[in-house]
């Protein structure tokens, strides 16, 4: 099947001190129709900024300066701010973490789900309110009719949630970007969501880019996934090598993160010490190497993202240690 979204050697930048700062660098992914592609990393990592490129809702500051965005066939380097602006909401749609950051307080949630309805599907009246009673319902809220007519304040985050879900998927986008879709959200109401999405993808076949910092999300929900870290790609591969065959050493310390259910409480969960560098501060060659527990003297020249196996991309020196690759780990401390 061919690609919805192909994105290729991506390089965004931020103007700031009249220095331009590359935060996102040399990025390449594609996501197919019906599949999900996580793209994890801690904060800092250039996840969101990676999203906000595609859709053309960089901060003033800050352009694409290199690279190719296709969607569905279309070049988006070339489109109009008009015609970008008419392909999102339409047919690429976003979630974000703060639902309440989206919606207009002012305005009820009814005002808020038929203007795309009208904009985008020309219904109007009943038709548009009837299409609007559906989304919410789909969405797994009963009481829709009367939802309608309230504002944001008067519900809770789970249920802006799903208000949220229900405008992005009024259209019926082929690619919906979820930022941290359930960060903000407990658990039950996180598993709800997630769920929620699962079935709207079956039911609607879109493409899904999930980008989050939780393991346990991308467990459950990604066919691929992409390892960002300081702004760029480290590691590259479908879900289940990722979670058997993790290679790069970042990988490996975000597995180390994640909670175990049925681990004993006693067992103290690991952490990768130290934060993201800011983008001006990187070190010296390898962006990771002031935290990594194996970074060596190759590692002050930059590695570049290489095949381990086919659809399994890393990006570190360790991939020329046969030891390290056949066993995946070197004992280190
Ligand atoms: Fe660690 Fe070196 Fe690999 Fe970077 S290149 S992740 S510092 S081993
Ligand atoms: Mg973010």
């Amino acid at each position: 099947m061919g690609n919805l979204l192909e994105v290729h050697s991506l390089q965004t930048v931020f103007q700031r001190d009249k220095k331009d700062l590359v935060t996102v660098r040399d990025v390449s992914f594609h996501v197919k129709k019906g599949e999900t592609l996580a793209i994890v990393g801690e904060s800092g990592s250039g996840k969101s900024v990676t999203s906000l490129s595609i859709l053309g809702l960089l901060a003033k500051n800050g352009r694409v300066a290199k690279g190719d965005i296709h969607f569905d066939g279309q070049d988006l380097m070339k489109l109009s701010p008009k015609n970008k602006r008419l392909l999102r909401g339409k047919e690429i749609s976003m979630i974000f973490q703060e639902p309440m950051s989206s919606l207009n307080p002012v305005y009820t949630i009814g005002n808020q789900l038929l203007e795309p309805i009208k904009l985008h599907l020309g219904l109007r009246g009943k038709k548009a309110r009837d299409y609007a009673v559906l989304m919410l319902k789909k969405v797994g809220i009963s009481r829709a009719e009367a939802i309608l007519d309230e504002y944001p304040s008067a519900l809770s985050g789970g249920m802006l949630q799903r208000v949220m879900i229900a405008i992005a998927l009024s259209c019926n986008p082929k690619l919906l970007i979820a930022d941290e879709p359930t960060t903000a959200l407990d658990v039950t109401i996180q598993a709800q969501i997630l769920n929620l999405l699962k079935n709207l993808k079956q039911e609607y076949e879109a493409g899904i880019i999930l980008i989050t910092h939780d393991m346990n999300v991308v467990a459950e929900m990604a066919d691929r996934v992409i390892v960002m870290y300081a702004g760029e790609v480290v590691e590259s591969t479908d879900v289940y090598s990722l979670f058997d065959r993790p290679k790069h050493p970042y990988t490996k310390g975000l597995m180390e993160c994640i909670p175990h259910l049925h681990s004993s409480s006693k067992t103290r969960l690991k952490s990768i010490k130290g934060n993201v560098p800011p983008i001006d501060k990187l070190p010296e060659g390898c962006s990771f190497s002031n935290r990594c527990p194996y970074a060596m003297e190759q590692c002050k020249i930059q590695p570049q993202l290489r095949e381990y196996t086919t659809g399994h991309q890393v990006r570190c020196w360790l991939l020329d240690d046969q030891e390290y690759v056949q066993e995946g780990s070197l004992e280190n401390g």
